[in-house]
């Protein structure tokens, strides 16, 4: 079992009937814990050698801009629609519940740019599969992806087939 989960927290029917949400405030919370999720990531990331980091929507942004820091480069937030004021590219995609569309700002990203997309989890991979189509709809180069838990009883793998996925603890049943 990874370190890491003794530090996570899933409350069932959360936000609805049926779905187990895998909650990381209680990880972020911890400053040791918090600080190995980070360590960890930050190796991954830092072996892909990315020009900047694309972090989602909301409890990327928390890792995304903690892991930009410490690798001194840049980060790029995709957003929900709506929140982004210059003039933006946007692709929806479904969730593991209802839908939902994702947005960069078009000026975001330069051609060829190396990046690796940060999120705090995957579970049908249709989030991250989203930010990646963005980044290269704008030309960027997605050289690695990297998130704190997967959810492997989903089939996200089958979604980000191509490209190279790092995360730091698995839960393989719900
Ligand atoms: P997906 O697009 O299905 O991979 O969903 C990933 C996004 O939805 C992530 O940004 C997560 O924050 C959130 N999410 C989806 N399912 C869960 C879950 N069971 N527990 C916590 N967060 C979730």
């Amino acid at each position: 079992m990874s370190e890491l989960k003794k530090y996570m927290r899933s409350i069932p029917d959360f936000p609805k009937p049926g779905i187990c949400f895998y909650d990381i405030t209680t990880l972020l919370q911890n400053a040791e814990g918090f600080k190995l999720a980070l360590d960890q990531m930050e190796k991954y990331v830092q072996s892909r050698q990315p020009e900047t980091i694309v972090a989602i929507e909301s409890r990327g942004f928390l890792f995304g801009a903690a892991l930009a820091d410490r690798l001194d480069i840049g980060v790029v937030t995709a957003r929900k629609p709506g929140k982004l004021p210059s003039k933006t590219i946007s692709v929806e995609y479904a969730l593991e519940y209802g839908t939902d569309s994702l947005e960069l700002h078009s000026d975001a990203i330069r051609k060829e740019e190396r990046v690796v997309v940060v999120d705090d989890l995957i579970a049908t991979g249709g989030t991250l599969k989203a930010a990646c189509s963005l980044i290269e709809k704008l030309g960027g180069k997605v050289v690695g992806v990297s998130a704190v838990i997967d959810l492997s009883f989903l089939p996200w793998r089958e979604k980000m087939t191509g490209y190279d996925v790092n995360c730091l603890i698995s839960y393989d049943s719900e």
